[in-house]
C-alpha cells in the first residue's frame, strides 16, 4: 500500500490539475470512442500503450478478457461484461468494442491446463473460482483451440463476427513466432467477438453497422501490438509500415 500512497502523492503534484482540466471539459460533452475488455494482468496498462486520456474509452478488465456468451445469462443472472456492453454501447451509444489479449497470459496459461479433465472436474471448479470462469466462459476458446491443434496450427479457422453472415477467416500465427499458450490466447481474444455478438440487445447496432467489434493483441516481451485484420486474415503488427493499410481497412469496413 505504501507504493500506491506514494504514487497518489505524486499523481497530486503531477497529473492532477491536468486530469481535472480534462473531467471538467469532458463533464457535459463526453464523447468515449470504445469500450476496451482486456485482462486484468498487472502488465497490461492499455491507456499507456494507446496513449488515450479522459474521457476517451471505458474498460472491463478480468482474468482472460472474455465476455461471457449470452447462453450464461438466465433468469437475471448476470456478470459484468453485458452489462458494461449496455452502458457501454446502448446508454453511452459507443460504437467500437475492442477485445485485447496478450502473451504470457496466466489465465490462458491456465485455460491450457484444462485439457486435462481431472483438472478441470467440478470438484475441483467448486473449489476454484477461477476454474470455473474459465471452464465456463473459455470453454468455446479451448475446443477452437484444439481442433486448430489437430492441424498443427496451420489451418484457417472460421469465427463469427458481429452476425452470423459475417463470418470471417483466421490464420493463428502463421509464422510460428509465438507459444502454444499465446496461439490459444489469440484464438480466445478472436472468440470473444462472437460471444459478444450474441446479446440481443446489441442485434439491431450490429447488423446496420452502427457498432464494430475489434481483435488486438498486445505482446508483453517485446511491446509490439497487433491488430486482426479481416482482409488480411491475421493479426498484424501495428506498425510505421502497416499503419496505413490498417487504417484504410478500418475506415473502409467500419466507418
Ligand atoms: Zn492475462
Amino acid at each position: 500500500m505504501d507504493r500506491i500512497l506514494r504514487g497518489i502523492m505524486k499523481y497530486r503534484v503531477t497529473d492532477r490539475k491536468t486530469m481535472v482540466e480534462q473531467f471538467v471539459k469532458v463533464r457535459d460533452n463526453p464523447e468515449p470512442k470504445a469500450v476496451f475488455f482486456t485482462c486484468m494482468d498487472s502488465r497490461m496498462i492499455p491507456t499507456r500503450f494507446t496513449e488515450t486520456n479522459v474521457g476517451d474509452m471505458f474498460f472491463v478488465r478480468n482474468a482472460g478478457n472474455l465476455i461471457p456468451h449470452s447462453q450464461h445469462f438466465i433468469n437475471e443472472m448476470t456478470t459484468t461484461e453485458p452489462a458494461a456492453l449496455e452502458l457501454g454501447c446502448i446508454v453511452n451509444d459507443i460504437r467500437h468494442i475492442i477485445v485485447c489479449g496478450h502473451s504470457d497470459c496466466k489465465a490462458m496459461n491456465l485455460l491450457h491446463d484444462l485439457r486435462n479433465e481431472e483438472f478441470s472436474s467440478v470438484e475441483n471448479r467448486r473449489r476454484s473460482p477461477l476454474r470455473a470462469w474459465l471452464c465456463t466462459h473459455a470453454q468455446s476458446s479451448l475446443t477452437k483451440f484444439q481442433q486448430l491443434q489437430k492441424t498443427g496450427y496451420s489451418s484457417p479457422m472460421l469465427f463469427q463476427a458481429e452476425t452470423p453472415m459475417r463470418k470471417f477467416v483466421a490464420y493463428i500465427d502463421p509464422e510460428n513466432r509465438f507459444s502454444v499458450t499465446d496461439k490459444l490466447s489469440q484464438v480466445n481474444c478472436l472468440q470473444q467477438l462472437q460471444n459478444i455478438a450474441s446479446y440481443g440487445f446489441l442485434k439491431q447496432r450490429l447488423e446496420t453497422h452502427q457498432l464494430h467489434i475489434h481483435a488486438i493483441w498486445f505482446d508483453i516481451y517485446t511491446g509490439d501490438i497487433f491488430y486482426f485484420s479481416r482482409q488480411q486474415k491475421r493479426f498484424v503488427e501495428i506498425n510505421e509500415e502497416t499503419y496505413n493499410l490498417l487504417l484504410k481497412e478500418i475506415l473502409r469496413y467500419y466507418s
